[in-house]
C-alpha cells in the first residue's frame, strides 16, 4: 500500500482562496486545485491507496475549529482514502487536553510548523506539546528547515530538531526513572503511534546538516524523513519572482545519501501536493539510483 505522507486540502468553499494566499507567499503554481476530490482524482490515476493531509493552525484560536472541521469531515474523506492529522499551536493554552481529544477522535497526529507559528522548532512551548504525544502516542510532523514563503528564516533547522529530541528523551526518560532505552516504548505497528517527522527531506535547504547530524537524530528518537517538496525543482509562477536558478532543490545524489544514512525505513514517502505533483514525485523516486528494495520500503506505507 502506498500512501502519501504529506499533503494539503481545504474544503472546498476555502479553498481557491487559500490557495490564492499560499501561493502569493510562495509564488508557486500549485498542481490541483486544494479540494479532498482532486486530490483523491490524483490518487486513483498515479496508484496511491492513500494520503495524509496536514493543516497547520496559523493562530491558537484556529486550532479547535481546525479540529472540528476535520473531525465533521473525516467519514467523507475515508471514503476518498484521506487521513487527516490534527491541528496545535505552540501558545494553545490547553494544549494537554485538546491533544487528548485529538488522539480520541481519531486522528493518529499533528502538525506543527514552527515558521508560521513563531517558535523555533525547539521552543519549550512545543517541547511540551511533543512530550503529549509521546504519552498519547500521537505522531509529531514538524516542517522542516527553511520556508519557501519566509526566506531566511531559520526556525525549524537540523540542530534544533537534534536538541528537542535529546531533550524529550532526558525528560522521558527521567520521569519515567528508566534507562534511556525505555524513554519511547516500541510502537504497536497497527497504530504506529508516536514519530517525530522531519518534513522535506528533514529540513528544506538544510540537507547537508540532515546527512551530516544523522547518527544522532537516530540515536536520539524515532525521527522519520518525508519525501515532500525536495526532489528536482518546483514550479514557480509566472510572475518572475523566482530565477529558474532558484529552483533547484535537493540534488538526487544528496538524497540518496539521505535516504541510506537514515536507513529507507526512515523515509515516507510525501509529495506536499498540490504544491508537487503526486505523480511526477514518484516518477522521480523511480528514476533515482536506488535498489528496488530502497524504493519499496520508502513507497510502502509504515
Ligand atoms: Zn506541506
Amino acid at each position: 500500500m502506498i500512501i502519501d505522507y504529506h499533503a494539503h486540502t481545504f474544503p472546498e468553499a476555502l479553498a481557491p482562496r487559500a490557495l490564492d494566499a499560499l501561493s502569493g507567499r510562495s509564488h508557486l503554481l500549485p498542481f490541483v486545485d486544494g479540494t479532498d476530490r482532486m486530490l483523491a482524482e490524483s490518487m486513483k490515476k498515479n496508484g496511491i491507496d492513500r494520503s495524509v493531509v496536514l493543516s497547520v493552525a496559523t493562530s491558537p484560536a484556529q486550532v479547535t475549529g481546525i479540529n472540528d472541521s476535520a473531525a465533521r469531515r473525516m467519514e467523507e474523506r475515508e471514503r476518498l482514502g484521506l487521513i487527516a492529522y490534527g491541528a496545535m499551536h505552540p501558545d494553545y493554552a490547553d494544549y494537554h487536553s485538546e491533544l487528548k481529544r485529538i488522539k480520541e477522535l481519531g486522528f493518529p497526529g499533528i502538525k506543527l510548523h514552527p515558521v508560521y507559528q513563531g517558535a523555533d522548532l525547539d521552543d519549550i512551548r512545543l517541547l511540551r506539546i511533543y512530550d503529549r504525544c509521546a504519552e498519547l502516542g500521537l505522531a509529531v510532523v514538524l516542517h522542516g528547515g527553511f520556508d519557501i514563503g519566509f526566506p531566511g528564516v531559520k526556525r525549524c533547522s537540523p540542530q534544533m530538531a537534534l536538541h528537542a529530541l535529546r531533550e524529550l528523551k532526558a525528560v522521558r526518560a527521567d520521569r519515567a526513572g528508566r534507562e534511556d532505552s525505555d524513554a519511547f516504548p516500541e510502537a504497536d505497528p497497527a497504530h504506529p503511534g508516536f514519530r517525530f517527522v522531519l518534513a522535506h527531506m528533514g529540513g528544506w535547504l538544510e540537507w547537508e546538516d540532515v546527512l551530516r547530524l544523522a547518527p544522532e537524530m537516530l540515536e536520539a528518537g524515532p525521527v522519520y524523513l518525508d519525501t515532500a517538496f525536495s526532489l528536482g525543482r518546483f514550479r514557480p509562477l509566472t510572475d518572475g519572482y523566482w530565477k529558474e536558478s532558484d529552483t533547484a532543490m535537493l540534488s538526487d545524489r544528496l538524497f540518496v545519501r539521505i535516504v541510506r544514512a537514515y536507513g529507507p525505513g526512515r523515509i515516507l514517502f510525501g509529495t506536499d501536493s498540490p504544491w508537487s505533483d503526486q505523480g511526477e514525485t514518484i516518477r522521480h523516486l523511480r528514476s533515482l539510483s536506488l535498489t528496488p528494495e530502497e524504493l519499496r520500503t520508502i513507497l510502502e506505507a509504515k
